[in-house]
């Protein structure tokens, strides 16, 4: 029997990509979303374009049985989107509305096994105030306090997924994913993040031209490429373990090491301008040890290799609505 996946969010960065992996791996694939993915076809067999804030919309796409369903639908963005404050409200509305009505969909339509993309965002600010020792071990998680609203209601439906498991036996996976990054996803719309904001700057300018960073640019992250959050997603999902786990890489830089790497995949030098702007924490890092020590597994590629793969894709982009 062909094994069959649902994935929610398949119009959506991580989504296109997960649709595109399963298919390789000979699933049926049925995606949803509000929008049909932005940079190429779906490769989805069925995609159903609908609200899932709307429980009667949620119980309509879970009509069958899937052996896995994928819950990536979210209202969220980059720093420009998140830490604003300006889409607080809806955040939280509407990514609560949809993992509300879509776990319940799931459970009442039995449903056995269902994935969660949680965030790196639900780690304590106080735990992230030294750019050079982030602390974003799982059971750091608590005492809570998360620096945006979309870390809190990423918090919130942790714990929900993981009551239906307790409650009504429903298998869940909870992952914590950390900057993922990679070709297709936003670039210019307001939701991009900095890889991929960092890497249009530069295709942008020319050589010794000038481009913005927010803040002083020593503010540190971690960045994993899309190809392994996917690896990492499928091991947790099949695995015996329910999570919540990280995935991420353990690579750290700073913003303006980022810049860096940009610049020679680019070829280029440009000059880094330091602006005001919505930052989030100071120093975060993924910590891989439980991702290790319980799927054996644990993300390897450089930032640089991840990158490298990204940066053409951006350029062509640019270079396409140039020619517009
Ligand atoms: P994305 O914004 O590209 O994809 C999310 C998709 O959800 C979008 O296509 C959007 O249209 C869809 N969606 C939003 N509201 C909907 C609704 N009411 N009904 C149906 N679909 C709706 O984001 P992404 O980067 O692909 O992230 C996927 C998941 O992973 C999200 O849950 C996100 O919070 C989580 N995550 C991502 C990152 C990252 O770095 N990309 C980091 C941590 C967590």
């Amino acid at each position: 029997m062909q094994k069959t996946a649902l994935v929610c969010g398949a119009g959506g960065f991580i989504g296109s990509h997960l649709v595109k992996r399963l298919k390789r791996e000979g699933f049926w694939v049925r995606g949803v979303d509000l929008k049909y993915p932005q940079f190429a076809p779906t490769e989805a067999d069925d995609f159903l374009v609908a609200d899932l804030r709307d429980p009667v919309n949620c119980r309509a796409v879970v009509d069958r049985g899937f052996d896995e369903v994928y819950q990536l639908a979210a209202d969220m963005g980059g720093a420009g989107f998140v830490f604003t404050g300006e889409n607080d409200a809806d955040i939280m509305h509407n990514s609560a509305l949809i993992n509300l009505n879509m776990l319940d969909a799931c459970y009442k339509r039995n449903v056995k096994r269902i994935f969660y993309s949680s965030s790196a965002c639900i780690y304590p600010e106080y735990n992230q105030l030294n750019p050079d020792d982030p602390k974003t071990s799982e059971e750091s998680a608590y005492p809570a306090a998360p620096d945006s609203e979309y870390g809190w209601e990423k918090l919130f439906s942790e714990r929900l997924y993981l009551t239906y498991q307790r409650n009504h036996g429903l298998t869940v996976r909870v992952a914590r994913y950390h900057n993922i990054f990679g070709p297709e996803g936003s670039w210019r719309d307001g939701r991009e993040k900095a890889p991929a904001a960092l890497c249009r700057k530069v295709a942008e300018v020319a050589d010794g031209g000038t481009i913005e960073i927010w803040g002083d640019g020593k503010q540190t992250r971690s960045f994993l490429y899309v190809d392994e959050c996917l690896e990492g997603t499928l091991r947790l999902m099949r695995s015996d373990w329910t999570g919540p786990v990280n995935i991420g890489s353990e690579e750290m830089v700073s913003i303006n090491q980022l810049a860096q790497i940009i610049m020679e995949i680019a070829g280029k030098q440009v000059n880094l301008k330091h602006i005001p702007g919505p930052l989030g924490v100071r120093g975060r890092n993924s910590d891989n040890h439980l991702i290790m020590q319980k799927l054996g597994w644990k993300p390897t590629e450089s930032l640089k290799t991840g990158l490298a793969k990204t940066y053409p894709w951006i350029q062509a982009q640019v270079d396409a609505l140039k020619k517009k």
